[in-house]
């Protein structure tokens, strides 16, 4: 359990760590419009250290209950399964995936469990008219799936998503800096606003602008999936989460919806409080 004051010691050196150690890159180094040659995944570096003593008193890895846009295509895709004739392929066959390639963080899944998911545009000149457009459009393409708020940029709360139009820049194998079509980030944090410190995470997205727009809705609509949930890569061309930057960007497939249900299916330790800890006054 612990007095106060040891938690509170341990809490500071706790959020200082939280704030800046636990972040993890998924640069879309393959991403980058180059050229459908350069299939190898994007570089996870993940955070080698080990958690804030904090996170020992989190509960251990839990199951969110599913979100209600998840819930609904689930059934609606296991109606049609039913459907299907015995022998007529369904099962897995019906409902593929590509789950195997998708990377836990340290703490679990990377799950939202709380809606909406607030996102927000940082400011951007008047000639980005059509970048916005295109982030706006695959922010409307996910809604259905997982409750989605689109706050101005002048509010004051800290949004979930943060997205900005900028020049992402990687590093290849060899060190070398890499121009790149976007950069996606998260970090955890403790969320104060309830009785308890709560374990959350946040993105950060930046997303380049000088392309044609089906090639900037097929980007954001690319990282939006990273950032709700699907940390890694399709194999699959005709999904929105494959690797690499395509001529024609396609819509979120079936495979990409069935990899998120999987993913908010899995136990994780994001998104629970702290057993027995009080925050201080
Ligand atoms: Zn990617």
């Amino acid at each position: 359990m612990g007095g106060v004051s040891r938690n509170r010691q341990r809490w500071q050196s706790a959020m200082a760590y939280g704030a800046i150690a636990l972040c993890c890159v998924l640069g879309c180094l393959v991403w980058s419009g180059l050229g459908l040659a350069d299939r190898g995944g994007d570089p996870i570096a993940q955070a080698t250290e080990p958690p804030p003593a904090l996170l020992s008193q989190l509960p251990p890895p839990q199951v969110h209950p599913l979100p209600t846009g998840l819930q609904q295509w689930r059934d609606r895709t296991a109606a049609q399964s039913r459907a299907i004739p015995p022998g007529g392929g369904v099962g897995d066959a019906f409902n593929p995936d590509y789950f195997d390639q998708i990377e836990p963080s340290i703490v679990g899944h990377l799950i939202w469990s709380q809606f909406p998911i607030t996102v927000v545009l940082a400011p951007t000149p008047p000639r980005a008219e059509v970048w916005r457009k295109a982030v706006t459009q695959a922010i409307a393409d996910w809604q259905p799936y997982l409750s989605l708020q689109l706050l101005d940029a002048t509010d004051s709360t800290p949004a979930d998503i943060t997205i900005t139009l900028g020049n992402p820049t990687l590093r290849t194998a060899a060190g070398l800096p890499r121009a790149a079509n976007a950069r996606t980030t998260y970090e955890f944090y403790w969320d104060l606003r309830g009785d308890r410190p709560r374990l959350a995470h946040r993105f950060t997205m930046l997303l380049r602008g000088d392309r044609a727009f089906a090639q900037l809705l097929g980007t954001a609509r690319h990282e939006l999936g990273h950032a709700l949930g699907i940390w890694g890569h399709s194999p699959h061309p005709q999904d929105a989460l494959y690797a690499a930057a395509v001529a024609n960007p396609p819509p979120i497939s079936d495979r990409d919806l069935n990899t998120l249900v999987k993913v908010y299916e899995q136990p994780t330790r994001l998104g629970w409080s702290l057993n027995s800890y009080q925050i201080p006054d």
